[in-house]
């Protein structure tokens, strides 16, 4: 296919707001696409010439993009500054100007022309890389019509912003098979093993719903992590799931580990799959000399340690080693040890349908019982078997005693649910000063600009919700305009600004009276402490957080990943009363 014509199938999503309108579209798309078109344009459709989960990113500001354009077309950059500024979008701005200017180059290119151009621009870096990138976006502009350039600048702009998610991908799979959102379940439940679209769009293409139903994981994809239910004493936990494996719940942050012996090559993957291994090389060494397998996935909570006092140290602490810079002295000063409490894949056999004294037996064989602090950085996380509800109680109080978070309970014949919360694994928290059992993650959605003290930083409070599953969209719980420090409405205004846009997204249902004065596209999450959960009126959860306060920005989380829309209203039925 041509990319004029897929830049027509980019106007009309553009122009469609209802999301299965959108889904019908992208499945008439798709029925037209081989198998390699499929892959591309499905990366394209995001922006993007990778799966998310690859760093694989274009790096190209706008200045950078307007600099491409304007020598391209030979033209006054003031001028197009200027008509830019008129129009508010590159896009529009260079169909304008292609549509007056008459360039002999100009042909209909593939679909896989543009992506491998793009895919080069993408992948250009070190010393005149910037040039390169210049010279190849050009190029494309000289060659390609007024509209496909309308699509093409907004690509390494990071300005696609079609307003759909995955899932509408998912669904048009589903619909290009058999015209319904039949196959969902199943493609959905490919998804969660390899989170790759454009692999799942080919394999689609080339093996039908068969080849679907046989995914199972590869080394150096990301599988979507499993999630934990919560429970509140040791008697609801062995009533729901008989004796189970009690390991302590540790309050740092969860990698998931991809590791190839043969080439020691290590990636570790954060909750929302980036990959975070240039973050955490002391991680990566231990990895490559204490794990004892040929290839392998696991995963692990990571907390920071004081090599000094031998004790470890609190997430706010332990949160100082995700940075970007200074990297290796943070990790003298703050070394990061490895509980290892998942076993998902091992030497070419998937272990994700096994139960979990299964996987724990392997993975017991990996890493030594011997590992300890002082010595290693993988360290086995300490079970105990227990089916005694006043004896997990107590498991629970020493681990809280003793700084932690609480206890998970892991049932034994339970599988390992990629991107699924269910009762294979429970948490029970350290109960909060609140009624409430657990803290909320929400999607900051929009913000209100701030008034009095509040005038300089911007932004007087923000808006924030949750997920509903079934219609996919995001419903509001709380307006928050207390309870952060100077500094956290500081960061908050900058991370809105980032991603702050003039429309309200398509997937965002909002009561009139909790219209903001700025739109959030999804892309901030942070986790929300209340008093209580109350029933309201005003917001669409149906529910409201009582006297919210921010405990942390959640960037290991990603926007599908906050607390759901049914999720509230198990939290409102379970608090104290
Ligand atoms: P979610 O419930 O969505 O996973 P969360 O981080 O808000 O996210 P938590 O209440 O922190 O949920 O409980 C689950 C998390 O606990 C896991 O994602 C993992 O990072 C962490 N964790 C700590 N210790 C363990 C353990 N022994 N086994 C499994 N997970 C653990």
């Amino acid at each position: 296919m041509y990319f004029s014509q897929l830049a027509a199938y980019f106007e009309q999503i553009e122009g469609t707001r209802s999301r299965v309108e959108i889904t019908k579209i992208l499945a008439e798309l798709f029925n037209k696409l081989s198998a390699e078109e499929i892959g591309q344009t499905v990366y394209l459709l995001q922006g993007r010439v990778a799966p998310l989960f690859e760093k694989t990113e274009f790096g190209m500001a706008e200045k950078t993009v307007i600099k491409s354009i304007v020598s391209s077309l030979n033209i006054d950059r003031p001028y197009f500054e200027k008509e830019n500024h008129r129009l508010g979008d590159v896009g529009k701005t260079v169909e304008e100007f292609k549509k007056q200017y008459v360039s002999f180059e100009e042909r209909e290119m593939s679909i896989n022309e543009v992506f491998l151009d793009l895919e080069r621009l993408a992948k250009a870096s070190g010393d005149g890389s910037n040039e390169m990138k210049v010279g190849i976006l050009s190029g494309l502009v000289r060659q390609l019509d007024s509209k496909s350039c309308r699509y093409l600048v907004r690509i390494p702009q990071g300005m696609m912003r079609l307003g759909f998610s995955d899932m509408t991908i998912i669904d048009a799979y589903s619909w290009m098979l058999v015209g319904s959102k039949q196959y969902r379940p199943e493609i959905e439940g490919a998804y969660h093993v390899r989170p790759d679209l454009g692999y799942i769009g080919r394999l689609i293409k080339e093996k039908g719903i068969e080849g679907i139903k046989k995914v199972t994981p590869e080394i150096f994809t990301p599988i979507i992590m499993m999630r934990a239910e919560r429970l509140s004493s040791g008697e609801e936990i062995v009533k729901q799931i008989g004796t189970c494996a009690v390991e302590p719940k540790y309050d740092g942050f969860r990698l998931q580990i991809h590791y190839k012996k043969k080439t020691g090559e290590v990636r570790l993957y954060s909750r929302n799959l980036e990959d975070v291994s240039f973050m955490y090389p002391d991680v990566v060494m231990g990895v490559q000399q204490e794990i004892n397998a040929e290839d392998i996935i696991f995963e692990g909570e990571a907390l920071g340690y004081n090599p000094q006092t031998h004790t470890f140290l609190p997430f706010q602490e332990t949160v100082q080693r995700k940075r970007k810079y200074d990297i290796e002295e943070k990790a003298k000063e703050i070394p990061l040890k490895l509980f290892v409490f998942e076993l998902l894949y091992c030497n070419g056999v998937s272990h994700i349908n096994d139960s979990f004294t299964k996987r724990r037996e392997i993975l017991e064989k990996v890493i030594s019982k011997k590992n300890i602090p002082e010595k290693n950085t993988t360290i086995l996380a300490p079970h105990e078997l227990l089916s005694d509800a006043s004896i997990i109680e107590k498991n629970f109080d020493d681990a809280v005693a003793g700084g932690l978070e609480g206890i998970i309970a892991k049932k034994l014949d339970g599988t390992y649910k990629p991107g699924a919360r269910g009762w294979n694994w429970i948490k029970f928290k350290r109960s909060y000063s609140s009624k409430i059992h657990d803290t909320v993650d929400c999607l900051v959605m929009g913000y209100d600009v701030g008034k009095g003290k509040r005038t300089g930083f911007g932004i007087g409070a923000f808006l924030v919700g949750v997920y509903d599953e079934k219609e996919e969209t995001f419903k509001t719980v709380s307006k928050i305009g207390t309870g952060l420090t100077d500094d956290e409405w500081r960061e908050m205004k900058t991370r809105c600004d980032k991603l702050q846009t003039k429309k309200k997204p398509l997937e965002y249902t909002i009561d009139k009276t909790m219209e903001v004065d700025m739109w959030v596209i999804p892309g901030i999450v942070v986790e929300i402490k209340a008093d209580e959960i109350t029933q309201s009126p005003s917001h669409t959860a149906l529910y409201a957080l009582r006297f919210p306060r921010l405990v942390r920005f959640r960037d290991d989380k990603s926007k599908t990943d906050v607390t759901t829309f049914s999720e509230i209203s198990g939290l409102y039925t379970t608090q104290e009363a």
